[in-house]
């Protein structure tokens, strides 16, 4: 069934479609009936300059092979006039690819507010300000699906990617609300966490391993979670690329659980560490409520738990 996953009828914009990850999925969307909206900059990786030509290509590619698409040179910061593109050309949108992005790496020692509001400016606020145009749309026809686009980098940092990494978990929370908020209105929004070849990794990473992480195997898993059958997965992040598709989740160790009050020292805090960080029977809570639940169990103990 997979296999033969449509989206005729659909309308989806793709932010950074020029070239990587981004044109690879408006290639597949247009392939599978949907119009797109190529939207793409056309700067350096950097986020430098700018030109129509990204966008163009990937329209003139999609329409040569019986597809329909339009262009959109629009920078992501200004998202509402990429939304507003896809409502003048289809008159809807039903899914939204959050992947623009660019790169502004430095030590964190050497990085000026020019790398890091640059970097929070296209992927923190140009993501916000899409979905923001999207979402009345998506409330009103009562369906959308959203896609953000973390990165390892910010799941688990990275060397001289402080920004990067600060903005790209930004979007894990960002997305936990949007799939939190829109769940009654058939709006899913998931995360992914890709690794492809692009111009983006090109430089760091050898040919024989970039020969293996075609954008194009990014996009089976995309598909799936916008597929209008997905309404399971919501809030969910997943590292993808290469072949390989996987969920991951947060995980909390057992804990230390002490009765608040003045015996609560940093002496006994220290004194059970192990149970701090003992993994042995973890939890994987998924909302706030969740370590509200474990103060109570707290507030019931008595001081000989100490
Ligand atoms: P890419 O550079 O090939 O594609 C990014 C596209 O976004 C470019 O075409 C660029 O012109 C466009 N863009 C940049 N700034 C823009 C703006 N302000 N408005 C509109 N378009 C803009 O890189 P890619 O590897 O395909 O990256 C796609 C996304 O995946 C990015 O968000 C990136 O951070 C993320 N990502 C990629 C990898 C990877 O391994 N390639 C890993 C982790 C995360």
């Amino acid at each position: 069934m997979a296999d033969s996953l449509r989206y005729d009828g659909q309308v989806v914009v793709v932010t950074g479609a020029g070239g990587g990850l981004g044109k690879a999925y408006a290639l597949f969307f247009a392939s599978r009936g949907a119009k797109v909206v190529i939207n793409d900059l056309g700067g350096s990786f950097k986020g430098e300059g700018g030109n129509s030509k990204a966008a163009d290509v990937v329209v003139n590619e999609i329409k040569a092979a019986g597809g329909e698409a339009v262009a959109n040179y629009d920078s992501v910061e200004n998202g509402d006039k990429i939304i507003e593109t896809a409502i003048k050309a289809y008159g809807r949108i039903d899914i939204l690819i959050n992947n623009a992005g660019i790169l502004r790496d430095i030590s964190f020692k050497n990085m000026t507010d020019k790398d890091w509001d640059l970097i929070m400016a296209v992927h923190v606020t140009g993501a916000y300000r899409t979905t923001r145009a999207a979402w009345p749309h998506f409330r009103k026809q009562k369906y959308g699906r959203v896609i953000n686009t973390t990165s390892a980098a910010g799941l688990f940092g990275s060397f001289g990617q402080a920004n990067y990494s600060a903005a790209k978990l930004g979007l894990v929370g960002f997305t936990e609300v949007l799939a939190k908020e829109g769940a009654k209105y058939n709006i899913v929004a998931n995360v992914i966490a890709p690794l492809a070849a692009s111009r983006m990794t090109e430089t760091v990473m050898p040919p024989e391993v970039l020969e293996q992480l075609k954008p194009q195997w990014v996009v089976p898993l995309v598909a799936v979670l916008t597929h209008k059958s997905n309404t399971h997965e919501n809030g969910s992040i997943f590292e993808v690329g290469g072949g390989h598709v996987a969920k991951l989740r947060w995980e909390r160790s057992q804990g230390l659980l002490l009765k608040a009050d003045d015996s609560y020292t940093p002496g006994a805090v220290l004194k059970q560490w192990n149970k701090v960080t003992d993994f042995t029977n973890p939890t994987h809570p998924d909302g706030p409520n969740d370590f509200l639940g474990l103060l109570e169990k707290s507030m019931k103990l008595g001081p000989s738990e100490q």
